[in-house]
């Protein structure tokens, strides 16, 4: 059931919208007029600890509410968004809505669990982003201690000084994921020396886990390497309980997936943080 939801929340789309530079121009334009409009909104999947099932954070996933084609993902506008430098902007309003709503949760005397925000490459060269966080925190109210930031391996290799960058992030006490793990090329050498606190598998090595013994044995690499460089570890994409099963056996920390919880509109959160389980 919660599979089917999480792939009806993206309606279809006309393949052709994606081509040809009309198509790109128009939906620069319309990404432009929906920020003004406020057409986008968040859904936040769930996270669990595995050993106890409790829920432990809660991840941002940006849609595009739009007027004639329905929920749209991420997949379809990020990449535009990030081409054209809207991305700056479009998440600012991401992290601002995350914490927003992470306060507003909190107020509400409800449990509260730190909320992960992905940023994008062109947020993260921005000179700014330590500012513009502190600033969204500053008015939002929200403790640091529940905002963490998810990034990808090539973002800390490709920005110069990104180790000294995410010091100054987590000085203000954000919290600092890498998301995609293993689909990138840093060693964990490298990663010693970034102020991470947790590395979050790839969807790709938990999709294939109980057919594919190179994905099995990534997956475990990845979990005991981590472990021994004191950093917590959760998979994403978990769908099946096979995949549940192998992850257990070998300690990964937190999982995230369609087997438990889809991202769910904002309403669908409070009965969540109640139960601290899934539904
Ligand atoms: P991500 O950060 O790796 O997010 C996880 C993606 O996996 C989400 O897709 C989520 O819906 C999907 N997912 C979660 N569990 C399962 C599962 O069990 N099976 C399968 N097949 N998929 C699962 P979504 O929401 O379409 O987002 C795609 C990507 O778009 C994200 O990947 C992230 O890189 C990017 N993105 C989403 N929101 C934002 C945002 O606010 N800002 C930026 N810069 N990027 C975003
Ligand atoms: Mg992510
Ligand atoms: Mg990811
Ligand atoms: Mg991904």
């Amino acid at each position: 059931k919660a599979k089917e939801q999480g792939r009806n929340n993206c309606l279809l789309y006309s393949e052709k919208w994606e081509d040809g530079a009309l198509e790109r121009l128009t939906l620069q334009h319309e990404l432009r007029q929906a920020l003004l409009r406020g057409d986008f909104v968040l859904h936040y999947q769930p996270q669990y600890r595995l050993s106890s099932g409790a829920l432990v954070g809660l991840e941002a996933l940006i849609r595009w509410r739009h007027p004639e084609r329905g929920l749209l993902p991420p997949g379809l506008f990020i990449p535009l968004a990030e081409e054209s430098g809207l991305i700056v902007q479009l998440g600012d309003w991401v992290m601002q809505e995350a914490c927003r709503q992470t306060q507003a949760w909190q107020q509400a005397d409800l449990p509260t669990v730190p909320i992960s925000v992905n940023l994008s490459m062109g947020q993260f060269q921005r000179q700014n982003l330590i500012e513009r966080v502190e600033e969204i925190l500053n008015k939002t109210g929200l403790d640091p201690a529940y905002l963490e930031l998810e990034i990808t391996e090539s973002m800390t290799m490709d920005v110069v000084h990104a180790t000294a960058y995410l010091q100054r992030l987590k000085a203000i006490g954000v919290a600092i994921i890498i998301d995609d793990f293993g689909t990138g090329y840093s060693s964990f050498n490298y990663l010693k020396n970034l102020p991470i606190s947790k590395l979050k598998i790839d969807r790709s090595f938990v999709r294939d886990l109980s057919q594919d013994p190179n994905d099995a044995a990534i997956v475990a690499a990845i979990i005991a390497m981590a472990h021994n460089l004191n950093l917590e570890v959760i998979a994403e994409g978990v769908e099946t309980s096979a995949q549940l099963d192998f992850l257990s056996l070998h300690r990964c920390d937190e999982i995230q997936g369609f087997l438990y919880n889809p991202p769910l509109p904002a309403e669908r959160i409070p009965e969540l943080l109640e139960t601290g389980r899934p539904s």
